[in-house]
């Protein structure tokens, strides 16, 4: 049996930002990570600039074996049928997702008991038990005053403390698969295909000399199938003959925000992360992870020392974070603001008249074939 201040379920961005920030205020913290660290997970890997300013506020500087080649991502080209095309500016970083969240496990300094899945919580008025289950099949159970919920877009946790919520979200498969090949797909770019009858997003980029895939599908079609239709139209287009399967990871994928659809917990439970609804337009979810880990941390040193209500303050403190996901979803924003992660208003600057008027136009009826 563990006894802690704080236990934090997933070792992702949004577990480590917390874990961060409770050792930083010495609470006795634990995460509990149900794979082998490090480990891989579906993603692009693009650090946005509010996921830099972040880590180098809070981590220091991303280390060199983090970074993947091409380490800097200048752009999201947007392809569109007809062969039209246009780059939205993006100046994030590229990096390797099972080393930077493994980098972040470490400078957490909490205790990580990987291979460790939770199994079950239950929750009490001085605290939350956890009954976790190792790999070797051993019972291990942790007692928090504080239990922080970081466990990714399909939360199992959120399920059980909010089953109706999770009912009434609309839920896809996000697949990715890299390959070993030659190919003339253009290096520091993410290439964005804007064709919703191959899936609603399918995306390419090259990374560490590697091709990566993605497709994303509502949940009762088949991802495998996409990306089957995928494969055949840009294997075509880039030339590839050839290509040898080195990963496939696939995850389930909601968007909240459109729809207000949140769920950050209870009264001794602060749900954070992408098991909240924090998961901003076009999938990006590491800026919005880190921040609301750090703020779930931060309650919980807060209110063991204050002897406040942890669930309460959280709900109040995470609502600037809440109303910046949802204001990501908001087109206007994202077409005339600057400092977003996709920076269009630039984008769209550096167009001609011509240009301009038929992205924009390609752009609308993506979204509209794309929302159905
Ligand atoms: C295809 C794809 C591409 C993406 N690309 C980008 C991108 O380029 N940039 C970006 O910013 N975002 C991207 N995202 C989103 C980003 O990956 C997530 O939003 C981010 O990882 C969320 O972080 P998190 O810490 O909340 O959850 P996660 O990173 O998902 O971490 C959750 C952790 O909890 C663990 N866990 C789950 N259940 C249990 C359990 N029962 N017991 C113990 N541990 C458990 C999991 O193993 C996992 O390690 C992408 C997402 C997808 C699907």
């Amino acid at each position: 049996m563990i006894d802690c201040d704080v236990a934090i379920v997933g070792a992702g961005p949004a577990g480590c930002a917390a874990a961060r920030e409770c050792t930083r205020k010495g609470l006795t913290t634990v995460i509990v990570e149900k794979k082998k660290i490090p480990r891989h997970k579906a993603c692009s890997g693009i650090l946005a600039p509010a996921s830099i300013n972040f880590l180098s506020e809070h981590f220091g500087d991303v280390p060199q074996d983090v970074l993947a080649v091409p380490s800097h991502v200048n752009a999201m080209r947007m392809h569109f049928p007809g062969g039209h095309r246009g780059d939205i500016p993006i100046h994030g970083l590229m990096i390797r997702r099972d080393r930077l969240d493994a980098w972040l496990c470490k400078a957490s300094r909490a205790e990580i008991l990987d291979e460790t899945k939770m199994q079950s919580f239950t929750e009490g008025t001085d605290g939350v038990d956890l009954l976790c289950i190792k790999s070797n099949g051993k019972r291990l159970e942790v007692h928090s005053r504080i239990l922080i919920a970081a466990d990714g877009g399909a939360s199992r946790m959120v399920k059980q403390i909010d089953p109706q919520l999770t009912a009434k979200l609309t839920w896809y498969v996000a697949l990715q698969e890299t390959y070993a090949c030659r190919c003339h797909l253009e290096l520091g770019f993410f290439h964005f295909f804007a064709f919703p009858e191959i899936s609603p997003y399918p995306s390419a980029y090259i990374k560490d000399d590697l091709l990566v895939m993605e497709v994303v599908v509502r949940v009762e079609d088949k991802a495998t199938r996409a990306m089957a239709r995928f494969k055949e139209y840009l294997w075509k287009r880039i030339g590839i003959e050839q290509a040898r399967l080195v990963r496939r990871l696939g995850c389930r994928v909601t968007y909240a925000a459109p729809r207000g659809l949140f769920c950050f917990g209870t009264e001794r439970i602060l749900v954070s992360g992408e098991a909240s609804g924090l998961l901003n337009l076009f999938g990006e979810g590491i800026s919005s992870a880190l921040a609301s880990g750090r703020i779930a941390g931060r309650v919980s040193f807060n209110s063991i020392h204050q002897g406040v209500s942890p669930g309460r303050l959280y709900r109040q403190e995470i609502e600037a974070e809440k109303r910046k996901t949802i204001s990501t979803f908001n087109y206007k924003t994202l077409l005339f603001r600057e400092g977003n992660a996709f920076n269009f208003k630039k984008g769209l600057h550096a167009m001609t008249c011509k240009e301009r008027l038929i992205f924009s136009r390609n752009l609308l009826k993506w979204l509209l074939a794309v929302k159905g």
